[in-house]
């Protein structure tokens, strides 16, 4: 990891423990098989390096949400690891997701009957996945839509059908009664079509019972160390570290405020050292007066709002000289997980994960703060 660093925040992340996770979750579903979801710059942690880690850990599928992220990465992967934009086409792109070697998924009864088209344009059987609305009201083709496209011969014969699958509105919560409703009404509609492979589960559908497991699982946030729901203890490997520099600690007088709007004021005298992060970087406004920064094991909170580059931190606890300015506290690391920050700013991992912005040092390499946490 950057000791020196020319920013006010490092990033580290750990790919051994990703490709870790991936073989906790092919572990717990086999024989299912997992493929990885790596949109969104795979939630923010770079693509490029997060796939080719998985790849060497044995996944061979990737879901991205756009034809853009898929033709970006394409040139990373193999001929033979498929690709599959979980979004589906745009009117017009089905060429260009053709040339490509890139699997589409297949959102609506349009989206089918072009893919058909452009297949039979190519000369060429393309493969494609469909995706059913099994009750999540979101992407998808309805149940009766989805029968006419099983007996659609033309459809048929054009398109190779690699995957059903169907998304899960309620996996984080496994005592939800959703669950067990789109998995019957899944189990159906895949009935229409015999010899396909089925996918349902994501991060959370993996750690329900095997009935949804099915052939295939789509891991995300826990490949990333996000817990895959709210109802037991995180079995996934920590994967990101964030730390900040501390720019400046002042001794601010009892009654003296602290930030933009005033929204603090110091009740007795106070040490407070600002942190050379903010909004711009990823932390949420929200955390403002809530969130909390460690060093040498105490928990040091947030005072007065999030700036777009600092945050201050109340830091009298710590005697001086135990903290200084160029010093690094965690705000992501072993004494503060990605949820627990997530829930001091009403969010959830996800989308921390995919705020966490461009504008740190960024390292790949084993998580040193939770070895050393360890090994003390
Ligand atoms: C994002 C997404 C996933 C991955 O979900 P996680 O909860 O991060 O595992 C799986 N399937 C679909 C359709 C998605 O959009």
């Amino acid at each position: 990891m950057v000791v020196g660093g020319i920013n006010g925040g490092r990033l580290n992340i750990d790919l051994g423990a990703i490709a870790a996770n991936y073989r906790l979750i092919a572990a717990r579903v086999a024989p299912a098989e997992v493929g990885a979801v790596v949109k969104a710059d795979a939630y923010g942690l770079g693509a490029a390096e997060v796939a080719q880690a998985l790849r060497r850990a044995g996944c061979r599928l990737f879901f991205v949400a756009h034809l853009g992220e898929a033709l970006a990465l394409r040139p990373a992967l193999p001929a033979d690891i498929s690709l599959v934009v979980l979004n589906g086409l745009p009117p017009g792109a089905e060429a260009l997701c053709a040339e490509a070697g890139i699997t589409p998924v297949l959102n609506s009864s349009e989206q089918a009957s072009r893919w058909a088209e452009a297949a039979q344009e190519s000369g060429k059987r393309l493969p494609a996945a469909l995706q059913l609305d099994s009750g999540m009201g979101r992407l998808g083709i309805a149940t009766g839509d989805l029968a006419s496209l099983a007996a659609d011969a033309r459809f048929r014969s054009a398109v190779d059908l690699v995957m059903i699958m169907s998304h899960l509105a309620c996996a984080d919560t496994p005592g939800h009664s959703a669950n067990a409703a789109q998995l019957a009404c899944f189990q159906t509609a895949a009935a229409l079509f015999p010899g396909v492979r089925r996918a349902l589960a994501n991060s959370g559908g993996a750690f329900l019972p095997a009935d949804f497991h099915a052939d295939i699982v789509r891991a995300g946030v826990a490949l990333y160390g996000g817990a895959p729901n709210r109802t037991s203890p995180n079995p996934m490997q920590p994967v990101v570290e964030l730390e900040a520099r501390v720019i400046q600690i002042r001794t601010i007088a009892a009654g003296g405020a602290v930030g933009y709007g005033h929204s603090h004021y110091c009740e007795r005298e106070s040490r407070i050292a600002t942190i050379g992060v903010g909004y711009a970087d990823g932390l949420p406004r929200s955390l403002g007066n809530r969130g909390a920064a460690w060093h040498a094991g105490e928990r040091l909170p947030i005072v007065g709002r999030v700036s777009m580059d600092s945050i201050t931190i109340d830091v009298t606890a710590l005697a001086p000289g135990r903290i200084e300015a160029g010093d690094w506290v965690e705000l992501i690391g072993p004494h503060q997980s990605i949820d627990a920050i997530a829930d001091d700013a009403g969010t959830i991992s996800y989308e921390m994960l995919t705020s966490l912005g461009a504008r740190y040092d960024r390292t790949y390499g084993p998580a040193t703060a939770y070895h050393r946490e360890k090994a003390a």
